[in-house]
């Protein structure tokens, strides 16, 4: 007997995850008591369920059918009322306690021994219904470190983003990643529109959930289905409903507490799309992008109508070159934003030193820029791109600040050239610049592309 509970306590002290733990439980009762199987199923408070631990913790409602589950309830009560084992079929259960109090229960199927069996619980079930309950505790904390994991990264991002374009995709793979198992969805109306739109991610196809966002208002609180496996949250900050957040689970359901954390992850994240709303208003205002010191695209734009018309005037060529860097997303995803913020900057920097004084650069976009070349035609303007691609092909970036595992990286960028001709409109010029950049991008990038002939 000692032999067998000093075993026991090696394999429950040999891990943290409940299935583990459980398949070393199984092997140690089939090799001394010939069990078939081995499960446990554990009372979730909060939810008023029994969880199976073997099976990842789902709810039991949610594997088996409706009869069998009403078995599984039906067992637990009697093992609970009797406070005893309990023999079903070829099956025996054996309740787990703390302090007297009924955490759930083990299940063996086929026990060869079970006389041997019943009497080693007698003395080793404290020890099983102690390391459990560790394993549940250990579970709830983790979920509270990811959870103010997640609060911390939306702080950051409240800190130092402000383009929602940007911020949407960071918020919304944190929230994948905290609610593990669900899908996530984040929509979002502008001030004077009646529709949510689908932001994040790509699509989504369940007619249902389009039915629980209509019913929002700006004092809605979270929406959740009957059987708690989607949740709607409104994003409503200083009395505004500007848009939500939807949980749809694949497989178990939300609990209490769950709940409770995305409603205070969907607040900040509330705020945090407010601040960026009211700040992109204010930049509005501004001439220069904070990033590179270039115009912003509201000034860039301004600019471009004042070029337009005095090469008109003066009947002198002017050039468009669209830039963007290539595989960005790889750097941001490969040594973080901050190194994605430098390479920008620094891109803008080498892009500043080979123009002219009176030639204007704009951020386009996020990783995008437009230069304007007064007086420059094609040839010219092709040149000046080559000139831009060369020089940031070479430039490396030097970013061991910021993570000292790395060195020098460098980036390259793709290019489209155009010449204004008789007859364009002011955007045409963008428009044709942007057709050559992605001509640039599709024949395989670090490229100059003219969308006319040189
Ligand atoms: P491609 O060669 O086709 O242009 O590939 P790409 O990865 O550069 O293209 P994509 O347009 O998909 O990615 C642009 C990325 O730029 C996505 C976004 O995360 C990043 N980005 C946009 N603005 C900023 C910014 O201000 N800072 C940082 N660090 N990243 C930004
Ligand atoms: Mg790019
Ligand atoms: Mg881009």
């Amino acid at each position: 007997m000692i032999q067998k509970i000093s075993e026991l306590s090696r394999i429950l002290n040999s891990s943290y995850s409940a299935k583990s733990i459980l398949n070393s439980l199984h092997d140690f009762f089939a090799d001394y008591f010939g069990v078939k199987k081995t499960e446990l199923y554990t009372w979730d408070g909060t939810t008023s369920q029994l969880r199976d631990f073997s099976r990842n913790w789902l709810y039991i409602d949610d594997i088996f059918d409706k009869k069998v589950v009403a078995q599984y309830y039906k067992i637990y009560a009697d093992v609970k009322e009797k406070n005893s084992f309990e023999a079903v079929d070829d099956r025996l259960y054996f309740p787990l306690k703390k302090q007297s109090k009924f955490i759930g229960m083990l299940e063996f199927t086929q026990a060869e021994q079970a006389d041997e069996l019943l009497k080693f619980l007698e003395v080793a079930g404290d020890v099983i219904s102690l390391k459990v309950q560790n394993i549940i505790l250990n579970e709830k904390m983790q979920k509270n470190i990811n959870f103010h994991d997640s609060m911390k990264n939306i702080a950051k991002i409240i800190e130092t983003q402000y383009e929602l374009n940007y911020i949407v995709p960071l918020i919304g793979e944190m929230f994948d990643k905290f609610v593990s198992n669900h899908l996530i969805y984040i929509f979002l109306r502008k001030e004077d529109e009646e529709e949510f739109s689908l932001v994040w991610p790509g699509a989504c196809n369940d007619e249902k959930i389009y039915g629980l966002i209509s019913i929002l208002t700006s004092d809605s609180e979270c929406i959740l289905t009957a059987d708690k496996k989607t949740g709607v949250f409104p994003l409503i900050s200083e009395g505004k409903l500007f848009g939500c957040i939807v949980t749809k689970s694949m497989e178990g359901k939300l609990n209490d507490k769950e709940v409770d954390y995305i409603e205070q992850l969907t607040n900040q994240v509330a705020t945090t799309i407010n601040r960026a709303n009211v700040y992109a208003e204010i930049l509005k205002h501004a001439t220069l992008d904070a990033l590179t010191g270039f115009y912003n695209k509201r000034q860039l734009e301004e600019r471009l109508k004042q070029e337009v018309s005095s090469s008109r005037r003066q009947h002198l060529p002017l050039s468009v070159i669209m830039t963007d860097i290539d595989f960005f997303k790889s750097v941001n995803d490969t040594y973080g934003h901050a190194v994605g913020d430098l390479v920008l900057k620094t891109v803008s920097d080498v892009i500043r030193s080979q123009l002219r004084e009176y030639d204007v650069a704009g951020r386009y976009g996020g990783e995008e820029f437009t230069i304007l070349l007064p007086s420059a035609g094609i040839k010219d303007a092709c040149m000046v791109a080559e000139r831009l691609r060369k020089a940031v092909e070479k430039r490396l970036v030097d970013i061991s600040k910021l993570t000292p595992e790395h060195k020098n990286i460098s980036v390259t960028i793709s290019l489209g050239v155009y010449q204004m001709q008789d007859g364009d409109e002011i955007p045409d010029l963008i428009i044709k610049a942007d057709r050559a950049l992605y001509e640039a991008k599709t024949g395989g990038r670090n490229k100059v592309v003219s969308a006319i002939e040189v």
